[in-house]
């Protein structure tokens, strides 16, 4: 299970490193959805600067699986259809899509990543439909970012998460150990925090950091946080199989079909509903520019248990076009090779470009208009561009100031094929972000030398880049020597608790929260019976071992939300979040008979040790959490009292007419009387042995 979210930690990182996130239009989209009085017709305005996402939004606000009646067309009526929350995380995640479609990190798979993410998403979406876990669109956008944090490793440590993709491939590797290693985190904690900060639900967050291990799942069994975690590990079954070579798909069949039993979903169902995700993710994989391959109908692939042919059994004629239809986002070839766009209405002036530029080694893209050019450009994000001034409907000089305005389109080096020979016109040209020019008709030699130039520039720019991606690089890795310093500063090591740092900076977190919220919050206070003896008996080592195996003990006996911290030499503090006294008390009696049965080896001796646990609830006597500590406290010391292993609280009951506040105590396990009024005097305060 990965660590409770530490936000003050992920602020840091976002300090330090440069995490994937929105930009552009998608950044103006999601702080527009953020204001209190927005109007959806001002939404609707801005989504449209953007013409790739409103194609999306259209397609989204169509897909079959919003069940609408008749097509939608217009911007407006996909903001109806689809809902703010929606609208917000689709800008979200097919802006992260445009903006790390690749990037340095040499063994992250980022069209892979992206691959799989649209399955994801449109797997979520299907399984969400079905078992109405959540709002099929908003389960498509969780599906989308369910792996974000890989991403953003990726982004932060492209050079050091290469390496650990390389050692979580090698057999027996594990990716989330690897990465803890290194980076002091993991993808999946990443992950959470990266959609808590974005503003998703803690619905949708948390169940994102469990769902690559649904079974350890902190949730309540019927709860729908647990329904998610098994929506998005059924999706990503889906998302294997579909991935997988051909050969190694019947294999993963029955994984898929046991991940779709705890919803409730027969095979038949779900291979209804993956052969729908296998389309659907071929029609969104044109749209979006994200590879895709063709998979057989599912129940062929059960059915085989062996290799299927794919060739033979391809029912619907787009198996097989989709890959070679979905653009393939190729890096140079070598390293002189740059990404050029040629946009120019004439097919014969692109034909020539192409043949020109491909004889020199570079990797061409066409468009045959400004519109699509833009679109294009932002996509493959090319180094050069050569764009013809004249064409309908957006001139060459419109594209280039459009271009200027975005994040992308300021650093590409543009060269517009001109006719012009007026210098006013040229001037004019420059003024507007061209970068250089060459007169049709062209010449192949001056051509040839403009580019030279132009790859010159694209060169130093490079440079630059990389050392600007040096220094981010040493700040990421700072970062992380930060948080490793961070996180021993605040863990114990003999148990790995936290220790007594972490528990004042977390009881005061969860004070304040039950405060907000006035929900109830208990905490234990549990001491080591006679621990001092089993030291002089068997020396420190020993000790040392039965402190650890008592860890273990109580670690086990705690319910998931609890928090325990070794707060000092035998002492344990333990915080119960949403959690009254008498449930704490059942609680801590459980801790105490795990304790007290478990066989304690020290050395060559088995011991048996019990501890004394002081149990109190957050009540409106106490003025912050250290009264609460106090009091539970004042419980440890009855229990000792009372003859060890035991679990004792103290409440306040009533106050006598002189003003004495009595005390009411109950002990458990329960013997002879079991509640005794006592006075305020007669309670001491061990707080003031130990500190
Ligand atoms: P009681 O039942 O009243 O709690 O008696 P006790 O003997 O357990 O007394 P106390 O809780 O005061 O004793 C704590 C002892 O724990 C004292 C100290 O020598 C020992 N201690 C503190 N830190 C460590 C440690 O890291 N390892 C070991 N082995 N002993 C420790
Ligand atoms: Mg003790």
């Amino acid at each position: 299970m990965p660590p409770p979210i530490d936000i003050t930690r992920f602020e840091h990182l976002k300090t330090a490193g440069d995490l994937p996130s929105p930009k552009g239009v998608a950044l103006a989209i999601i702080r527009l959805t953020r204001k209190d009085d927005l109007s959806l017709a001002e939404l609707a305005r801005v989504i449209k600067t953007d013409p790739a996402f409103v194609g999306r939004l259209i397609k989204a606000a169509n897909s079959a699986a919003m069940g609408a009646r008749r097509p939608v067309a217009s911007v407006q009526e996909a903001l109806m259809v689809l809902g703010l929350p929606a609208v917000r995380n689709m800008a979200l995640g097919f802006s992260l899509l445009s903006n790390y479609r690749n990037g340095g990190c040499a063994n992250f798979d980022y069209e892979r990543y992206w691959s799989g993410a649209l399955l994801m998403a449109l797997a979520a979406q299907a399984i969400g439909q079905r078992v109405h876990c959540a709002a099929a669109d908003e389960m498509f956008c969780l599906g989308l970012l369910s792996r974000v944090g890989e991403l953003a490793l990726a982004t932060l440590h492209p050079k050091q998460y290469s390496d650990v993709l390389a050692e979580a491939a090698a057999p027996g590797g594990d990716l989330v150990a690897c990465e803890q290693r290194a980076f002091a985190m993991h993808h999946r904690e990443l992950t959470a925090v990266m959609l808590a900060d974005w503003g998703l639900p803690k619905l949708f967050y948390e169940p994102a950091a469990h769902f690559e291990m649904p079974d350890d799942a902190p949730f309540a069994e019927d709860s729908r946080a647990i329904q998610i975690v098994a929506a998005l590990s059924l999706a990503d079954a889906i998302r294997a199989i579909c991935l997988a070579a051909p050969d190694a798909r019947p294999a993963l069949t029955d994984d898929m079909y046991q991940r779709g039993q705890s919803l409730s979903l027969d095979p038949d169902g779900l291979n209804a509903l993956s052969d729908q995700v296998v389309e659907e993710w071929g029609e969104w994989g044109r749209l979006l520019r994200v590879a895709t391959q063709p998979v057989p109908p599912l129940a062929s692939v059960a059915a085989a248990g062996t290799p299927v042919v794919v060739g033979a059994l391809r029912a619907d004629p787009r198996d097989g076009v989709a890959a070679e239809e979905a653009p393939v986002i190729a890096r140079p070839k070598g390293a002189s090779s740059m990404r050029v766009l040629v946009v120019d209405d004439n097919a014969e002036v692109r034909t020539s470009l192409r043949g020109l530029l491909e004889r020199a080694g570079h990797l061409v893209f066409e468009s045959d208009n400004g519109r699509h050019g833009m679109e294009l450009a932002l996509e493959v994000q090319p180094q050069m561009m050569l764009v013809d001034a004249h064409m309908p409907e957006m001139s060459g000089l419109d594209l280039t100031r459009a271009l200027r305005q975005t994040r992308i389109g300021r650093t590409i080096y543009i060269l517009l094929l001109t006719s012009l020979e007026d210098e006013e016109r040229l001037i004019e040209a420059f003024e507007n972000g061209v970068d250089d020019f060459v007169t049709k008709p062209i010449r192949p030699r001056v051509l040839a030398a403009r580019l030279r130039a132009g790859h010159r520039v694209i060169r130093l720019q490079q440079e630059v880049e990389h050392e600007r991606e040096e220094i981010r690089r040493f700040a990421a890795e700072l970062a992380v020597t930060n948080r490793r310093l961070h996180e021993v500063a605040l863990t114990d090591q003999l148990t790995g608790f936290p220790n007594r740092r972490y528990a004042i900076e977390r009881i005061a977190q969860e004070w304040a929260g039950a405060t907000r919220s006035r929900r109830p919050l208990s905490c234990m206070v549990i001491d080591i019976d006679e621990f001092k003896q089993i030291n002089d008996t068997y020396g420190h080592d020993a000790g040392d071992m039965v402190l650890r195996q008592a860890s273990v003990a109580l670690k086990h006996g705690l319910r998931s939300q609890d928090v325990v911290a070794r707060t000092g030499g035998d002492e344990f503090l333990v915080l119960c979040p949403d959690t009254d006294l008498s449930a704490a008390l059942r609680c801590a009696e459980r801790l105490r008979q795990a304790v007290h049965a478990a066989k304690v080896v020290a050395g060559n001796v088995k011991l048996r040790v019990s501890i004394s646990v002081g149990v109190a609830q957050r009540d409106r006597s106490m003025g912050d959490a250290d009264a609460m500590i106090k009091r539970a406290d004042q419980g440890a010391y009855v229990a000792k009292a009372q003859g060890r292993n035991r679990v004792a609280s103290v409440q306040l009951s009533a106050v006598d007419s002189s003003g004495a506040v009595s005390q009411k105590t109950q002990i458990l396990p329960m013997s002879g009387s079991q509640v005794a009024l006592q006075p305020t005097a007669k309670v001491k305060d061990r707080s003031t042995e130990h500190r």
